[in-house]
C-alpha cells in the first residue's frame, strides 16, 4: 500500500545506538529500516570525545568496573543491569575493531587505556584521541549505508509509535508515511538539551522519550540528569563546549579565581560538579579554571584545536568552564534485553533506563551502553512476532503534537531543576507548557531525597529507604518510587 512499508526490525537514531543496533540486526540476517532526523553531527555520539568504559587491561576486570559503576551510582544502580554492561563491554569493543573502528594503541600495539573520574584504572577504550564519537559514528554510518538489508531513510522524523491492541506495531513519520515493523527500537538520544546550559547538539530533547511516553511505555528516573563540570563558559561560541574529563586523568587540574585548587578532580562527576558550583557562588564568579597547560596538546588534538577557534590557547591559558546539563540516566524504562514496558517496542542508548546507572553515571559507561544493549535489542527485537498488517483503523497514535520547546521552558529547567533544587522551584515546571518539562518535574518531586545527581535543597540527605528505587512514570503525571530488579 502507497505511503506504507514493513520491516522486521525499524530503528529511530543514527547515533551509536541506532547504527550498531541496526548492524547487529542486519548482521544477523534481519531486514532493517533505519530512520534519522538529523545528520550525523547532530548526534551525541558524534561528539564524544572520552571513549567507552571497558576492562580490557590485565588490572581490570569485569567485577572491578561493575563496583566502579555501583560505587558512582549512589546506591541506587540496577545490579542486573550493570552487570550485563561490564561482562559484555570487551565484546563490545571486539567486535567494533572487526568492524573497522581503529582504537588507539600504545607503542607495543595494546589498546592505550585512559582515565576519567571514578574508575579505579585505566579502561577508555578511545580513537584519535579524544575523537572517539567522530571515528565510531563514520566507520559506522559506512557499513549502515553499504549493508543490503538496511534501508536508511535520512532526513526523516518519527512523530508516533503506533499501537495495535496493546502492542507496538511501528512508526508514523512527519510525512505521514507508516512504517510496520514487528520490532521497533527507539536510539533517539538524551535530553540534556533541554537545560539552557547544556554540552549536548541542540536535537537532544527527549523527543523520543515523548513518543514512547505517549504511546504508553513507562519512564524511569528522569529527575536524574547528569551535569559535566567543566563545559566551557565564554562568549564566544565556544560556550558549552566539553572539555573532557580525561584531560583531568592526565593531570589536568582545577583552580578557583586565587589559583587554588579546591576538589578532586578525579571524584565522580555530581561531587566534582557540586564543587565547582559552589565555588563560583561562593565567589560570585561565572566560572572557575580549568589548567591543563602541562597536558601534553597531541594528546587531545581536538579539545586543543576547538579552543584554539575559540581564542583560548590551553598550552599557555586557563580555560573558564563550569557545570553544564550532559547526561540523562533516566529514560524509557527497559529490561535487560531493551524492551520497554510496551511489548514489541525497545530503547537503547541514551533516551533508555535500564537503571545501570543509577544516579550517577559512571564516565564513559554510556557509549559501551549504546553497544552492549544494542545488540541485545537487535537480537531480541528479531525474535519478535510478525504483527498483524496494519489496516488504518488499527492503528493508533497520539492525535496531538507537541508544543514547540521554548527557550523560556529551557530557562526554568536550568533555573529550577538544575544542580539544586526545591519544592517550591519544582513545582512552578509542573505548568511548563512542554510536555516533558512536566514530567521531569513530577519526577524529581517524587524523589524526596539527594542523591547523587539530584540534590534538593528541601531534602538535602540521601535518604536510605530511597535505596535501590527508581521514579517510574507512566500515563499522565503518576511519579511513584518503585524497586526495580
Ligand atoms: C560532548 C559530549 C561528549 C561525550 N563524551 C562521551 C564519552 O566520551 N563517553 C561516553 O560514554 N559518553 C559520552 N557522551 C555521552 C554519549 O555520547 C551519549 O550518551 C551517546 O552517544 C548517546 O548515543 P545515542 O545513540 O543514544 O544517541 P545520539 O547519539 O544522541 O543519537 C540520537 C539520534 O536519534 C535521532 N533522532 C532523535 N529523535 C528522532 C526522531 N523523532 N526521528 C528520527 N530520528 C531521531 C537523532 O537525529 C540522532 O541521530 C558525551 C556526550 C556529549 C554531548
Amino acid at each position: 500500500m502507497q505511503g506504507r512499508r514493513s520491516t522486521e526490525v525499524a530503528v529511530v537514531g543514527a547515533g551509536a545506538a541506532g547504527l550498531y543496533t541496526a548492524l547487529t540486526a542486519a548482521r544477523e540476517g534481519g531486514r532493517v529500516t533505519l530512520v534519522s532526523a538529523m545528520p550525523l553531527a547532530g548526534s551525541s555520539s558524534y561528539w564524544a570525545q572520552g571513549g567507552l568504559a571497558a576492562a580490557m587491561s590485565d588490572q581490570d576486570s569485569p567485577q572491578l568496573h561493575l563496583a566502579d559503576t555501583i560505587a558512582a551510582g549512589r546506591g541506587t544502580v540496577r545490579e542486573s543491569a550493570a552487570r550485563v554492561l561490564c561482562d559484555e563491554a570487551a565484546l563490545a569493543v571486539e567486535d567494533l575493531t572487526r568492524l573497522g573502528v581503529s582504537f588507539d594503541a600504545d607503542r607495543r600495539g595494546r589498546l592505550a587505556l585512559g582515565l576519567e573520574g571514578g574508575h579505579s584504572v585505566r579502561r577508555i577504550v578511545h580513537a584519535g584521541g579524544a575523537a572517539t564519537g567522530r571515528r565510531l559514528i563514520r566507520q559506522l554510518s559506512a557499513l549502515v549505508a553499504e549493508h543490503p538489508r538496511i534501508e536508511v531513510l535520512e532526513d526523516r522524523r518519527a512523530t508516533a509509535v503506533l499501537t495495535d491492541r496493546g502492542r507496538c506495531v511501528g512508526l508514523r513519520l512527519a510525512d505521514g508515511k507508516i512504517i510496520a515493523a514487528a520490532g521497533t527500537v527507539l536510539a533517539t538520544g538524551g535530553a540534556a538539551a533541554l537545560w539552557a546550559r547544556t554540552t549536548n547538539p541542540a536535537g537532544a530533547t527527549g523527543g523520543g522519550l515523548l513518543l514512547a511516553h505517549s504511546a504508553g511505555a513507562m519512564l524511569a528516573d528522569l529527575e536524574l540528569v547528569q551535569f559535566h563540570p567543566t563545559a566551557v563558559a565564554a562568549p564566544n561560541g565556544a560556550d558549552g563546549f566539553l572539555v573532557t574529563e580525561a584531560v583531568r586523568g592526565e593531570g589536568a587540574t582545577l583552580l578557583d579565581h586565587a589559583g587554588q585548587r579546591f576538589v578532586d578532580e578525579l571524584a565522580p562527576r555530581d561531587e566534582v560538579a557540586r564543587a565547582v558550583q559552589h565555588k563560583m557562588a561562593l565567589t560570585g564568579a561565572a566560572s572557575v579554571d580549568l589548567d591543563m597547560r602541562a597536558i601534553d596538546p597531541s594528546l587531545f588534538p581536538n579539545v586543543v584545536s576547538a579552543l584554539r577557534r575559540a581564542g583560548i590557547d590551553p598550552e599557555h591559558e586557563l580555560v573558564p568552564v563550569a557545570p553544564a546539563a550532559h547526561y540523562m540516566m533516566g529514560g524509557i524504562a527497559t529490561d535487560l534485553y531493551a524492551r520497554s514496558t510496551l511489548e514489541g517496542l525497545y530503547a537503547v542508548g541514551e533516551c533508555s533506563c535500564t537503571g545501570l546507572h543509577g544516579a550517577n553515571r559512571l564516565a564513559s559507561n554510556s557509549l559501551t551502553e549504546c553497544f552492549v544493549f544494542g545488540a541485545r535489542a537487535a537480537r531480541a527485537a528479531l525474535a519478535e512476532p510478525s504483527p498483524p498488517p496494519l489496516v488504518g483503523a488499527d492503528v493508533a497514535g497520539p492525535s496531538t503534537k507537541p508544543p514547540p520547546l521554548t527557550l523560556e521552558s529551557r530557562n526554568a529547567l536550568w533555573r529550577y531543576a538544575g544542580l539544586e533544587r526545591d519544592g517550591a522551584g519544582l513545582r512552578q515546571l509542573t505548568d511548563d507548557p512542554y510536555p516533558l518539562v512536566r514530567l521531569i518535574a513530577h519526577s524529581a518531586l517524587a524523589r524526596t531525597e539527594s542523591r547523587g545527581a539530584h540534590q534538593r535543597r528541601d531534602f538535602p540527605e540521601l535518604d536510605p529507604a530511597f535505596d535501590g528505587m527508581h521514579v517510574m512514570i507512566g500515563r499522565g503525571h503518576d511519579a511513584s518510587p518503585i524497586s526495580w530488579e
